[in-house]
């Protein structure tokens, strides 16, 4: 395992994860916008979380820049970066098939939005989100840089805490106490922790 194959393994994870989300966004897309939470905040966090994880490390694989941060790649940490990987994009597949079409990219609600606790929904409540922080743990493993690496877990941790308790206010408002009994019988992010 060298620095180079393990910057190629992230490449080719985030061609993978583009590749799982071109489909259910397109699909998604037919069912019309009923309640929107977009905004500036939103598009500030989304912009953030895109920063982190795809145009710094993007930067750092195309210029090497900052090269002064690099550091000597750790195999072991390397190999565990891409079972990490392998267990981001699985769980964002499934996470996909089970939203369907309650899928948006920010705090939509969709016409006819169903709320699916089924599938990987019954073990967390945010499933798609686990696979992100999965994607970024799996950044800073795989490339040995300094800022590049840890550069997800920043945007994508800026971008979770700063809308996922918008985020179940509106579902809350949306299904009430279903949403609630939900929330009582699931953990976030990681099953039965947090
Ligand atoms: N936070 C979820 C979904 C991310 S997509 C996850 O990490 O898996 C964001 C959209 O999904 C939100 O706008 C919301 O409308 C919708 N959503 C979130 N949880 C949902 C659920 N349990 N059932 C249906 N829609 C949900």
């Amino acid at each position: 395992m060298t620095a180079t194959i393990a910057k190629i393994i992230w490449l080719v994870g985030g061609l993978v994860w583009f590749f799982l989300r071109f489909q259910p966004r397109q699909h998604s897309r037919k069912t019309p916008v009923s309640y929107s939470g977009r905004g500036p905040r939103e598009f500030a966090l989304l912009a953030v979380s895109l920063t982190g994880l795809g145009i710094v490390p993007c930067i750092y694989l195309v210029a090497h820049v900052p090269r002064f941060a690099d550091y000597a790649l750790i195999p072991a940490l390397a190999y565990l970066g891409i079972a990490v990987e392998l267990a981001c994009l699985w769980l964002f597949y499934r996470s996909h098939h089970d939203l369907g079409q309650n899928w948006s990219v920010s705090l939509d609600l969709r016409e006819r939005h169903t709320l699916v606790t089924s599938g990987v929904y019954a073990l967390v409540r945010h499933p798609m989100y686990s696979a992100f922080w999965l994607m970024a743990l799996g950044q800073a493993l795989l490339l040995p840089n300094w800022i590049a690496g840890p550069a997800g877990l920043v945007g994508f941790g800026v971008l979770f805490f700063g809308r996922v308790a918008r985020e179940e206010t509106m579902m809350i408002k949306a299904f009430g106490d279903e949403y609630r009994t939900y929330m009582r019988r699931t953990a976030r992010v990681v099953p039965w922790l947090y």
